[in-house]
C-alpha cells in the first residue's frame, strides 16, 4: 500500500516538474523573441522579424506552436503544423490580448493531451502591441511518465517482494536465538536442571533476558536441592526412632504381663507405625532417586529373566487371593541399568496389580522388544483407574480412593518411585485402561547398546 502511494506521488511529481519545466522553456524563448527581434522591428520591419522567427526557431521541425499577434488582432505570425503532428496551429484559441506581462495557459487537444503555451505582452517603443506566443505539446512528457508508470509497475511489485523476502530474513535471523532459548527451556525438568539456556551474545535485551532467566533457573535449582535434601534428610531422621518405636511395641504386645484390653489398641498402634515406616522408607527412596542415586550400579541384564524371577518370588501373595500369573518373557530382552531398582519397578508394578485385583483375577506380566526398546507390560484385570485419575497415578500422594488405598496399606508413593526409576534410566512409563476392565501399565527402555539381538526361546507359564 505504501509503495502504491509513493508511486502515485513520485508520477504526481515527476509530471509537475517536466511541465513547468516546459513551460519555463517556451517563457524564456518567447522573452527572446521580444527583447531581440521585435525590439527593433521599427526598424527593421514586420516582414524581418516573420522571417527571422522562421529561421531561428524553426517551429515546424522543433514540433513548437508559435504566434505573434499585434495588438489590434492581426496575426502577424503563425507557426506551421508540427511534424509529430500532435496540434493543429489554425485551431489554438487566440491569444488574449487585454491581459499584461507573462501568463501562461494549456490548451487541452481533442486527442489528448494539451498545448502548454507560455505568452507575453509585449509593448514596442513607438506604442505597438505585440502578444508573443510559444508552446509546444505535453506529448513527451507523457511518453516520459508512462515510461516511468512502466517502471513502476514492474519495479515496485519486485522492491515490495525482496523488502518482505529481507524483512523475513532478517527477522527469522533476528528470532533463532530466541527459538533456541525457547527449545532449550522447554527440555529442562526437575531432572537436568543444572543446564542452562544458551546466551546470544548480542548485547541487547536478548541477552539480558537469557542471562536472568538463567539466574533464575539457578535459584529455582538452589531451591529444588534444598526442599529434596529436607526430605531426604527428615526421612532419614524418622527412620531411626521409627524402628525403635516399632520394636518397642512388638515387645510389649508380645509382653505377658500386658493387660488383654491393651492388646488390640497396641496392634493397631504397631500397624500405624508400620504404615508410618513405609511412608517414610517411599519418601527416602523417592528423595534419593530424586538426587540422582537412581543407578548406583550399571550392568547389562536380561530384563526378562528378571521379570520371570521376580513374579516367582511374589507368587504367594498372588496365590493368597487366587490370582494367576502369567509370565511372558521372551528372552534376550538384555537392558542396562540398576538391576535393583529396575527389579523395584517390577514388584512396585504387580505388587499394585496384586492389590486392586479381586480374588480369583488375573495377572498377565509380558516382555517384548519393539523398535530398540524393551517393553513390559504389567496387565491386569483388577477394579482399574478412572480415567480423570489416569493423568495423577504417578503424582507422589496420589491415591485414587484414599479409603481403599489405606486399607491396602498403600501411601501414594509406589508408583511415584516407578516413574523416577524409569526417568532415571530414560524409560518411559504410562498407564491405560483395558477395554475389558482392569488396567496396563508399560515401561518402555532402550535396548542396551551392542546386545544380542536373537531372540531365545519364548518362555511361558503360568506362576
Ligand atoms: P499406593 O501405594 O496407594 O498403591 P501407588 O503410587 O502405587 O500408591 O498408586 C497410586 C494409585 O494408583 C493407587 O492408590 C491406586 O488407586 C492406583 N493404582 C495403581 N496401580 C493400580 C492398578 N493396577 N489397578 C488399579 N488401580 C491402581
Amino acid at each position: 500500500m505504501i509503495f502504491v502511494l509513493l508511486g502515485v506521488l513520485t508520477v504526481a511529481a515527476v509530471r509537475h516538474y517536466l511541465e513547468a519545466n516546459l513551460l519555463q522553456d517556451q517563457a524564456r524563448r518567447a522573452r527572446q523573441i521580444a527583447n531581440t527581434l521585435l525590439a527593433d522591428v521599427a526598424r527593421t520591419g514586420e516582414g524581418f522579424v516573420v522571417a527571422e522567427v522562421d529561421k531561428l526557431y524553426v517551429p515546424a521541425v522543433s514540433d513548437r506552436f508559435i504566434r505573434i499577434t499585434r495588438g489590434d488582432g492581426r496575426v502577424l505570425y503563425l507557426s506551421g503544423e508540427p511534424r509529430d503532428g500532435s496540434f493543429i496551429p489554425d485551431r489554438i484559441a487566440p491569444a488574449s490580448l487585454t491581459r499584461d506581462g507573462e501568463f501562461s495557459r494549456s490548451e487541452s487537444l481533442p486527442a489528448g493531451g494539451a498545448v502548454l503555451i507560455a505568452a507575453l505582452n509585449h509593448r514596442e517603443a513607438n506604442g505597438v502591441r505585440y502578444v508573443i506566443e510559444v508552446g509546444a505539446s505535453t506529448r513527451g512528457i507523457a511518453g516520459t511518465v508512462q515510461r516511468l508508470l512502466l517502471l513502476l509497475a514492474v519495479g515496485l511489485p519486485v522492491a515490495s517482494l525482496l523488502a518482505a523476502g529481507g524483512g523475513f530474513v532478517l527477522v527469522r535471523r533476528a528470532l533463532r536465538p530466541v527459538d533456541q532459548i525457547s527449545q532449550k527451556a522447554e527440555e529442562i525438568t526437575q531432572q537436568n536442571l543444572s543446564e542452562r539456556l544458551p546466551v546470544a551474545h548480542t548485547g541487547d535485551e536478548l541477552e539480558r533476558l537469557s542471562t536472568s532467566l538463567n539466574h533464575m533457573i539457578s535459584r529455582f535449582e538452589d531451591a529444588v536441592r534444598n526442599s529434596k535434601r529436607f526430605v531426604a534428610d527428615a526421612s532419614h531422621e524418622l527412620r531411626t526412632p521409627l524402628t525403635v518405636l516399632h520394636g518397642e511395641l512388638e515387645n510389649l504386645t508380645q509382653a505377658p504381663h500386658v493387660e488383654h484390653r491393651f492388646r488390640d489398641s497396641l496392634g493397631s498402634m504397631l500397624e500405624e507405625v508400620e504404615r508410618l515406616a513405609a511412608v517414610v522408607e517411599g519418601l527416602l527412596a523417592v528423595s534419593r532417586l530424586d538426587a540422582g542415586e537412581a543407578q548406583a550400579e550399571r550392568v547389562q541384564f536380561d530384563l526378562s529373566e528378571l521379570v520371570t524371577t521376580t513374579a516367582d518370588q511374589m507368587s504367594l501373595l498372588a496365590e493368597d487371593k487366587n490370582i494367576s500369573v502369567e509370565c511372558i518373557a521372551t528372552g534376550g530382552v538384555t537392558v542396562e541399568g540398576d538391576r535393583a531398582r529396575l527389579k523395584q519397578v517390577i514388584v512396585n508394578l504387580l505388587d499394585n496389580a496384586i492389590k486392586y485385583t479381586p480374588n480369583g483375577g488375573a495377572i498377565r506380566l509380558q516382555v517384548t522388544r519393539e523398535d530398540g526398546h524393551a517393553v513390559l507390560d504389567v496387565v491386569d484385570n483388577g477394579i482399574g483407574i478412572p480415567p480423570e485419575a489416569l493423568p495423577h497415578v504417578f503424582e507422589r500422594f496420589f491415591r485414587v480412593d484414599d479409603s481403599r488405598s489405606r486399607d491396602q496399606g498403600g501411601a501414594g508413593l509406589g508408583l511415584s518411585i516407578v516413574k523416577a526409576i524409569c526417568t532415571a534410566h530414560g524409560a518411559g512409563v504410562e498407564v491405560s485402561i483395558m477395554p475389558e476392565g482392569g488396567s496396563r501399565f508399560r515401561v518402555r527402555q532402550p535396548l542396551a547398546t551392542g546386545s544380542s539381538h536373537l531372540y531365545s526361546a519364548q518362555s511361558s507359564g503360568v506362576v
